[in-house]
């Protein structure tokens, strides 16, 4: 699982703080220790000397007077001597509890004996407590001895352990404010992004000329925000230009199909025609028709892509608007076998009649498009409370439920390419939405599957 930023540079930054301490403390630990050491190292050398020098004058005697004299000073048990044979063999000894037994190993006995003057760190006494010894050797009456001076280290341990204590506290609180400092300054940091994310989720094909927030701080965020919208800028140019192809080459196509089709109707007022000539012609301003009606949809979605779907409000009636649109596909129902009914009636609306009519008109051609031989389109003008609207029902095959989401999209046909044998391009719907959107009303089907369906569209009491 990724952790988000935040959290990761919180624990990054935590877990620098945590190396640098542990880095830091162990140093001063050791430092602390060795100084402490080297203290007790040194005043071990100046005991060892003067015992020595008691010693070689006075023997076994000045050897007790003297490590009294020099040792007392020191809390009992943390500090003893004795004096060894070369053999290893403790002569005489001064401190209780740790000088009892021999403070020196036989190897460091002997490097001793050789002459060297060995400081060792080493564990004493029954609960192998840790001491310091120091030895050298010392010669009297052309004997040579040992002399072994131990001091308690257990002083500097408790010193160095409060140290650590003391770290390990500070330390994790250290730590805590640092967690949440690096929260509060990632979470800081990173809120311009949020901020630009949120936006950038908002922005969408249809609000192209929004624009993500730029912070303040000309910054790497500033300059990620100003790169994003000069992305949003190149895109929505893009978007434009294909708009206005879309809409230059509809207008375009506009006035020949229009001539085309008057010329067909011409044509097919000449009584003299064979039939096939007549079947060829109808069919070629069917075709006409058609591609009148896509023209008219890549238009109508054009100007709503470009913000400008006009709309002359003006008081509608939509069962007249109905019967209208009845009348001018009744052709068409009727060469396929299919009757157009109209019922119902409501109170005007004030809407854009022309697009109204467009909405009506391709709710009708759907429903013929898709009704069997014999079958019925059913047109039902209503109103409901202060709605107007009308339902336009078939008894075709229905829409499945997989599909019904969708057919309000652009391009989005039922049954893939080959409902563009029934004509349609995909955009009737799409057009629809848009048209009943823009009336700021709704539109809904209800279709079961092998019974038919039934689209609703319905413009609010406000605008009536
Ligand atoms: P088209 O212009 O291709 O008909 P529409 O947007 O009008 O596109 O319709 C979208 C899809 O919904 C099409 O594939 C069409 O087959 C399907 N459809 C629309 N109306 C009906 C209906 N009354 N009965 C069954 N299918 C329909």
């Amino acid at each position: 699982m990724r952790l988000p930023i935040r959290a990761r540079l919180t624990a990054w930054y935590v877990l620098l703080l945590a190396v640098t301490l542990g880095a830091v403390g162990a140093f001063v630990v050791l430092r602390l220790k060795a100084d402490l050491q080297r203290d007790i190292d040194r005043s071990e050398e100046s005991s060892v000397a003067e015992i020595a020098a008691g010693y070689r004058a006075e023997g076994n005697k000045e050897f007790y007077d003297v490590s009294g004299t020099v040792l007392r000073i020191l809390p009992v048990g943390t500090s003893g001597a004795q004096l060894l044979d070369p053999s290893g063999k403790v002569l005489l000894t001064y401190g209780n509890g740790v000088a009892q037994q021999p403070m020196l190993g036989r190897n460091a006995q002997r490097r001793a004996l050789a002459g060297a003057h060995l400081h060792q760190s080493v564990s004493l006494g029954p609960r192998g407590e840790p001491f310091r010894v120091f030895v050298v050797p010392v010669v009297r009456s052309g004997k040579t001895r040992l002399l072994v001076v131990a001091k308690s280290l257990a002083d500097v341990n408790r010193s160095a352990d409060r140290v650590i204590v003391l770290l390990l506290l500070g330390g994790g609180a250290a730590l805590v404010l640092t967690a949440a400092g690096g929260w509060w300054l990632a979470g800081k940091t990173l809120r311009p992004v949020a901020r630009m994310t949120s936006q950038a989720q908002r922005i969408g094909i249809d609000r192209l000329d929004d624009r993500v927030p730029v912070p303040r701080a000309s910054d790497e965020l500033s300059e990620l925000a100003r790169t994003l919208n000069g992305m949003l800028d190149r895109l929505q140019r893009g978007v434009e230009e294909k708009h206005r192809l879309v809409a230059d080459t509809s207008h375009e196509l506009r006035t020949p199909l229009a001539v085309m089709r008057s010329e067909l109707d011409v044509a097919l007022m000449e009584p003299d025609l064979t039939a096939e000539a007549r079947a060829v012609l109808v069919s070629s301003r069917e075709e006409v028709e058609r591609m009148s009606r896509t023209v008219e949809n890549l238009l109508t979605l054009a100007g709503v892509d470009e913000g400008r779907l006009e709309l002359l409000h003006r008081p509608v009636e939509l069962s007249d608007l109905a019967e209208r649109v009845a009348r001018s596909l009744q052709p068409v129902a009727e060469s396929k076998g299919v009757s157009i009914e109209v019922a119902g009636g409501a109170r005007p609306v004030a809407g854009d009649r022309d697009r109204l009519q467009q909405v009506l008109a391709n709710l009708v051609q759907n429903a013929v498009t898709h009704s069997d031989r014999g079958s019925s389109v059913k047109v039902r003008v209503w109103e409901n409370g202060g709605d107007a609207g009308a339902t336009v029902s078939d008894e075709g095959p229905g829409i499945p439920a997989s599909a019904q989401p969708h057919v309000f999209e652009r391009f989005y046909r039922v049954d893939g390419a080959g409902s563009r044998d029934n004509g349609g391009s995909g955009l009737g719907l799409a057009i629809c939405r848009e048209i009943v959107l823009a009336h700021g009303g709704r539109i809904e089907l209800e279709s079961h599957e092998g019974r038919g369906s039934a689209f609703s569209f319905s413009i609010p009491a406000s605008q009536v």
